[in-house]
Formats: structure tokens, C-alpha cells, sequence
């Protein structure tokens, strides 16, 4: 951590990151994105991504120079049309135009890249995950960087249109709505548009040989659900038959948390690892085949709310986006006549590592279980302090007040003491920020195990 602040605080002076406290060096102080266009081409097999980047955005304050968050060669750089100047470092890229850009005024940058971009190792991690027969993105919260220059935090959200021309018989599947696709010779370019602002680690791209179902929500909206080929016939079957129910989860859903934000939904399976993995993103949750369960999509498609259309303010909010998504599994569960959220969130209790705060995790443990767990036991014992009404009153108003944009833990408890007109400080800071078993009134959940 230490080594983090120091190496950091170097570029910052340099580039300066959008300001998260775990991450310091991610995204870019001094502009906004409204649009990133990309055009690129993909070779399955060689994993050779190349194109362009079209990035729309206003200046902030004078800029003099424009960072993006990137890890691919770019080659060209032109910023409302003019050649400019660029340097890759770290892993940033930095474009230097002609004149500096004002304040208040829009701006266009393009970049020329190409690259592997299954050689991208980002944290330890490798975003991009190249297949025998194409590839896909998935690993919160670095991602996007690997395949694409972008500003790189959920606080800067922006409209995408995204092309990717592949060999004919290669499906390529994102996020938003199918325009369509056009055949050239021997090669298609598939063309997606999404129109709802979106932060960069929910754009996915899923590249190989896909049966891709389309359909339309009672509502309208366009599903499109897609299953790598290589998936084994019962892995198939086992797979649709839960993602096949999203309409039916997010009908749910919506009677808890208000309209669905978004334009499409649907969901991508990938086959080839078997580890429980899902990721939210937007429109389009991507399963690991092993992740492919029923309780998987109502985690995954609860997050449409919790995540991605309220995003976390800095990342250490983490809470907000898998506590909710926990306790909509656990409300599930309830719909179907099984163990109550309630009785879930006892079993939790029983359960739970106390050392990590899900308030305030730390970079190393994001994702660690008491954020889940724990943060569903939170709403839990919110719910169990302000009753029913009040706690979904409480759940749709932060749906709705924070819509596409983002959400902090404070602006979370303020909200929800404005609707319930309780003080609840203590029982947000020894939920979130006590290390140990909430006891007593706290906790009064906690006998309400199954027999
Ligand atoms: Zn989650």
C-alpha cells in the first residue's frame, strides 16, 4: 500500500488520477467523456486488436495535456482533427494537442492503436481473456484499459458505440442494442450502441462462436442472450434455462427497485473456465459457465440498479453495489418460498468473517465475502430499524436519485435518515466500520435461523 501511495503520488503530480483513495492512479482529473465511438478489428487465434478510438469530451479546466487510461500501442493521436503529440507511460496515454483546450469547451480525440490484448496484465490480473476462437473481457475494477484508451473510473460515464469487424462465422456480442452488422468480403463488422450513460469497467466485449438468441421484453426492450459454442450440451441447457428467466427476474426486481434503467438486456455465457465468476455488465452480464444459475442472474441483473446505474462515488463504496446485489439473492429466495431474507441473513451471521469492513475494505479485499455478507446484513438490519416501507422507500429513492450516475456510503446513510427521520450513525458505523459482531438490538436478525 505504502509502495502504492509513493509511486502514485509521482504521476499524480504529472497526470493526476481522478482521485480514489484505493486506487489513485485510475482515471483522469480535467475532462469528461460524453461518447467514446470505437472501430476496430479483431483477429481470433493471433488475438490482434487494432482500430481507432473516436473520444468526445468537455474540458474541465485548461488542459494542456489530455491522459487516458490505456495499455495498447497507439500509433496516432488527433485532437479536433489535429495531429498531436503522444507518450504511453505507465499505463497511461498521454495526447499533447497543438493549442492547450479550454475550459467549458467540447473536444474530440482520436487514437490509432493495435495490440495482444491478452498480454495486458493489469494488478496482477489479465482482463482480456483470449480463447481458441476469439475472446472476452471481464475483471472488475481494471478492464477496460486492456482494449480500449478511456477514462478509466465509474465517475466519468459516457454513451458508447462500439464496431468490431471479425471473420465471417465469428460472433461479437457487447453491451446496449444490436444495430446490425454489415458483410464485407470475407469478414463482418457487428455494430452496438449504447445509450444510457455507462462507466468503462461495464463495457465487455465477448468475440468467438456464439448461438445468440434475440427477443423482445413485454415492455419492448431487446434481449439478447448469447452461449459460446463449446459449452457442452447439458452446461448449454443448464445455462438457458436460468438466463432465459432475466425477464421474468428483472419484472421481479422492478417491483422492488423501480423501472429498470436501461434500453437492452440480456446476458453472455462463455465457456472454458468453470469457476463461479460473473461480472454486471451493463445491459449484458457475462457468466462463466459455472456461474451461469438462476441466483447468479437475479445477483447480476439487481446490480443493473446497484452498480451500474448507481455507481460507487470512489471504489471503497464497494458495499453498495455486492451488499444490495446479496440481498436481492436473499429476497429471491424469499419470493420463491424458500428461506426468508431474514432467516438468510441469520445463517450469514453465523457465518461471517468480522475482521473486514465492508465499509472500508481495502484494495486488497474488494471482493472479499463480508462485503457481500456483510453489506446484505447491513440493509438487513437497516430494514429490521425502519420497517418496510421506509427501507424500500429508501431502496427505490437511491435507485432513482443517483440514476446513472454515482453514490457514496454517506450519501446513503443522510438519505436514509431523511426518509425514515431516524438517527441511524450508530448502526451504519458498527455495520460498516466496527470490526466484530454487531450484538444486540444491532443485530436482532440473528435468531431467526431455519430450524
Ligand atoms: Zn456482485
Amino acid at each position: 500500500m505504502g509502495m502504492a501511495w509513493v509511486s502514485t503520488l509521482a504521476v499524480a503530480v504529472l497526470l493526476s488520477g481522478i482521485g480514489d483513495p484505493y486506487f489513485p492512479a485510475d482515471g483522469n482529473a480535467g475532462y469528461d467523456v460524453s461518447h467514446y465511438r470505437l472501430d476496430l478489428r479483431y483477429q481470433p487465434g493471433a488475438d490482434r486488436l487494432a482500430g481507432t478510438a473516436v473520444i468526445r469530451a468537455s474540458a474541465t479546466r485548461d488542459l494542456r495535456r489530455v491522459s487516458f487510461d490505456f495499455r495498447l500501442d497507439a500509433s496516432e493521436a488527433r485532437v479536433n482533427g489535429v495531429q498531436a503529440g503522444l507518450v504511453r507511460r505507465g499505463g497511461k496515454l498521454v495526447v499533447t494537442p497543438e493549442a492547450a483546450l479550454p475550459a467549458g469547451r467540447p473536444f474530440s480525440v482520436e487514437v490509432r492503436y493495435s495490440g495482444v490484448p491478452s498480454r495486458v496484465v493489469i494488478d496482477g490480473e489479465r482482463p482480456w481473456k483470449a480463447t481458441p476462437d476469439g475472446a472476452y473481457s471481464t475483471a472488475e475494477p481494471h478492464i477496460a484499459s486492456a482494449w480500449f484508451p478511456c477514462n478509466d473510473h465509474p465517475r466519468d460515464k459516457a454513451t458508447y458505440d462500439v464496431s468490431v469487424t471479425v471473420p465471417d462465422g465469428t460472433q461479437v456480442i457487447s453491451t446496449g442494442v444490436l444495430k446490425g452488422t454489415d458483410r464485407h468480403s470475407g469478414s463482418t463488422t457487428w455494430h452496438w450502441h449504447g445509450s444510457r450513460p455507462q462507466a468503462s469497467y461495464l463495457q465487455t466485449l465477448a468475440i468467438g462462436h456464439y448461438a445468440i438468441k434475440r427477443g423482445t421484453a413485454p415492455d419492448g426492450r431487446p434481449i439478447v442472450t448469447a452461449y459460446d459454442r463449446r459449452l457442452s450440451k447439458s452446461m448449454r441447457k443448464a445455462a438457458q434455462d436460468s438466463l432465459e428467466r432475466t425477464p421474468e427476474v428483472l419484472a421481479w426486481e422492478e417491483s422492488l427497485f423501480g423501472p429498470y434503467p436501461f434500453e437492452a438486456e440480456g446476458g453472455i455465457v462463455v465457456a472454458g473456465d468453470d469457476s463461479e465468476d460473473a461480472e454486471e455488465f451493463q445491459t449484458r452480464p457475462v457468466y462463466r459457465s459455472g456461474a451461469a444459475d438462476l441466483t447468479t442472474v437475479v445477483h447480476e441483473n439487481a446490480h443493473q440498479w446497484f452498480g451500474d446505474s448507481v455507481s460507487v462515488r470512489s471504489w471503497r463504496d464497494i458495499w453498495l453495489n455486492e451488499g444490495f446485489a446479496t440481498y436481492a439473492e436473499w429476497m429471491w429466495s424469499e419470493h420463491l418460498g424458500k428461506a426468508t431474507a431474514r432467516q438468510q441473513a441469520a445463517e450469514a451471521y453465523a457465518r461471517t468473517d468480522w475482521r473486514i469492513l465492508p465499509g472500508d475494505p481495502g484494495r486488497e479485499h474488494l471482493f472479499d465475502d463480508p462485503v457481500y455478507n456483510r453489506g446484505a446484513m447491513t440493509l438487513q438490519a437497516l430494514r429490521d430499524t425502519v420497517g418496510d416501507r421506509d427501507f424500500f422507500a429508501i431502496v427505490r429513492a437511491w435507485a432513482t436519485r443517483h440514476r446513472y450516475g454515482n453514490g457514496s456510503t454517506p450519501e446513503f446513510v443522510a438519505l436514509a435518515e431523511k426518509i425514515s427521520g431516524k438517527r441511524l450513525d450508530t448502526l451504519f458505523r458498527t455495520w460498516l466500520f466496527t470490526k466484530g459482531r454487531p450484538h444486540g438490538r444491532m443485530s436482532t436478525f440473528a435468531s431467526s435461523r431455519q430450524p
